[in-house]
């Protein structure tokens, strides 16, 4: 070989090495953010929460449905409605105070309900054990700030939908959801949703293996609402 092709050569490759070099960099830093995955990831990894600047200072109430009051839905095999809404509310609250939130997580009927003021309240439960599937959720019918209300609703729909890959089941909101007692307890200035995170019939597997992606799910919702 031409001694001037040998230094090409090298040229050539020492620019490439610099290329990688600084692709896996790059890579490296955005890697680990929310939305980026590499190719060989497990596409159902739910990444670790980062800081988020909007978020700090503000507050989150998280009523984990029917803990400390009831069992809520049981079905045969004994599964409780509270042991999943007790399991995502834990997770929920763990990414939200990574986030830079404040954090409470309150029981069913809780005393703390009286009054409560907070940047968002969110309300977790889980449907019956019937075989179907779905989530959705709810504000009060009787909301005195139903535009804010529903742009956390939007929020929701749009993360959880996403995150937990489940539908929304839209004609099964009741009247126990759009009049839950908490909302005519808590302080009016308290933006406050209901959320049924999929039935414990149809949604048992996402339901009791997946709890990770849905406290996922509805932490992004919550994030979204916070962000204005
Ligand atoms: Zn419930």
């Amino acid at each position: 070989m031409r001694r001037s092709t040998v230094k090409r050569l090298e040229r050539t490759m020492l620019l490439l090495m610099f290329l990688v070099l600084a692709l896996s960099t790059w890579l490296s830093w955005h890697g680990s953010a929310d939305g980026f995955a590499w190719p060989w990831d497990d596409a159902a990894r739910v990444p670790r929460q980062r800081p988020v600047r909007a978020v700090s200072g503000k507050t989150v109430g998280i009523i984990a449905g029917h803990m400390g009051y009831d069992s809520g839905a049981v079905c045969e095999d004994g599964l409780q409605e509270t042991q999943i809404t007790q399991a995502v509310a834990r997770l929920l609250a763990e990414r939200l105070t990574q986030a830079g939130a404040t954090v409470e997580v309150l029981a069913e009927k809780d005393a703390r309900l009286h009054g409560y003021r907070a940047d968002a309240l969110i309300s977790l439960h889980a449907d019956s054990c019937i075989d179907a599937s779905g989530y959705k959720a709810a504000r009060s019918d009787r909301s005195t700030q139903p535009l804010l209300e529903d742009k956390f609703l939007r929020c929701l729909y749009r993360a959880y939908g996403e995150k937990s890959g489940l539908s929304q089941h839209l004609n099964s909101i009741s009247h126990d959801m759009t009049q839950y007692y908490a909302f005519n307890q808590i302080d009016p200035a308290t933006p406050a949703v209901i959320l049924e995170l999929g039935f414990i019939g149809g949604d048992r597997q996402v339901l009791t293996t997946r709890q990770d992606r849905l406290a996922w799910g509805v932490s992004e919702g919550i994030l979204c609402f916070l962000a204005d």
